[in-house]
């Protein structure tokens, strides 16, 4: 089945009925049951949640492998029993394609939901759109809809060596692909070309999309790309990357996990060799 198959992001029906996927967040973790034989995105009836937690608002996300989704966020002194805190990206790269983006859409429905309460044009407070993923001022029409940032991410390579970098926010160790938010104004390809440059000094050539990945911290779109060393030498800016280096394929530093982008941009090269 593809991708297309299992997901559908469809209006909410008039009522829900059969097991809903509960995505259910306290102050950014997400909440899941404490015995992990249900696994890890189990569905419960739709009458399954607390009274307390049915008052509060609830996003309806589509259907995964034909079931509703709704993503509820917790209040901090509601206690549920049998769950228990999880860190999400830790969730996120066990998923399957269609469970991570349906995880991805429910992170982002309640920040998106939360922080835009408002209108920014008057200020006036907003309300759901009608049929729509939207949040509409009454008084003056303007239409918000959910951010999406997109951003590039990209292995630099020079023949069987790949350029990794080390960020301060990153645990011990750890380095990955370059990465940074794309400018108003750039394509993918000129936002590539300028990360690689403002962070390490190094310029490329040869760009090739890899594919791109939802990232839900807290709203960003990943565009992964191949590049080619062109020239330079590597000069960290010192203020995102604190450490780039030149690493043979068949040592690599310890790298993000399976699931991620990243990861990913580095086993397609290393599968290229
Ligand atoms: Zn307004």
């Amino acid at each position: 089945m593809t991708l297309f198959d299992r997901i559908a992001f469809s209006a909410a029906p008039e009522r829900l009925d059969g097991d809903v996927v509960w995505f259910l967040f306290r102050d950014g973790r997400l909440l899941l049951p404490e015995d992990p034989g249900q696994g890890l995105l189990p569905a419960f009836p739709a009458r399954f949640l607390d009274p307390e937690l049915e008052a509060q608002e609830q996003h309806y996300l589509g259907r995964l492998d034909e079931q509703h989704c709704c993503a509820v966020a917790v209040p901090e002194h509601l206690e549920l029993p049998g769950m228990v805190e999880e860190d999400m990206r830790r969730v996120l790269v066990q998923l399957d394609e269609a469970q991570y983006a349906m995880l991805s859409r429910a992170a982002q429905a309640l920040s998106w939901r939360r922080n835009h309460r408002y209108c920014s044009c008057c200020g006036e407070q907003t309300r759901p759109h009608d049929n729509d993923w939207a949040m509409v001022c009454p008084a003056c029409g303007y239409t918000q809809y959910p951010r999406i940032t997109p951003c590039v991410i990209m292995l630099v390579t020079r023949g069987d060596k790949a350029l990794l970098a080390r960020s301060a926010r990153f645990p011990e160790g750890l380095f990955s692909c370059l990465a940074g938010f794309m400018e108003a104004g750039e394509s993918a390809e000129h936002a590539v070309a300028r990360e690689v440059h403002e962070e390490t000094g190094i310029r490329v050539r040869n760009l090739r999309y890899f594919g791109s990945q939802s990232w839900p911290f807290p709203h960003s779109l990943m565009l992964g790309f191949h590049a080619e060393y062109d020239g330079g030498e590597i000069v960290v800016d010192d203020d995102e990357i604190v450490e780039a280096h030149w690493f043979d394929a068949d040592s690599l530093p310890r790298v993000p996990p399976r699931g991620s982008i990243a990861r990913s941009l580095i086993e397609s090269w290393r599968a290229s060799l």
